[in-house]
């Protein structure tokens, strides 16, 4: 397949989508916590694979994970997209995605993982309990 982006071009299209996907179903959930009565989160927290909620107390990261960066087998990652170099990216992603949370998981936090189309579709009610039940413990 003809790829029309140069490299340079590519990796700015790809952040710019990724920062930009990220962004709302981050935001989203934010919301979601907010509703459920979800406090004492923090943002940024410098741990591996930087994860985007820490619950510093309780030991817990959550992730929000892009489905199509993160190669979530979902309808959201459109054939069509899959040229080698993105697959690449995409098989290198899901790798360290599996290193960061093992290694987490080693140093004893939880590590919940809840993909874009979960929040996209309201399907993150077991992901939700399950922070919920951990942060009554
Ligand atoms: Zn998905």
């Amino acid at each position: 397949m003809t790829d029309v982006f140069n490299s340079e071009k590519r990796s700015q299209v790809m952040s710019a989508v990724r920062s930009k996907g990220n962004k709302s179903t981050e935001l989203a959930l934010i919301s979601i916590f907010k509703l459920n009565k979800i406090s004492g989160w923090r943002r940024n927290i410098d741990l591996v694979g930087k994860p985007d909620f820490v619950f510093q107390k309780h030991r817990i990261t959550v992730f929000v994970d892009g489905c199509y960066w993160h190669g979530h087998n979902c309808r959201i990652r459109k054939p069509g997209h899959n040229n080698e170099y993105w697959e690449e990216k995409i098989l290198h992603n899901k790798q360290r995605d599996a290193f960061v949370t093992k290694e987490l998981r080693k140093n004893g936090w939880k590590v919940i993982r809840i993909w874009e189309c979960e929040i996209r579709k309201r399907k993150y009610a077991r992901k939700l309990n399950r922070i919920l039940s951990l942060l009554n413990h």
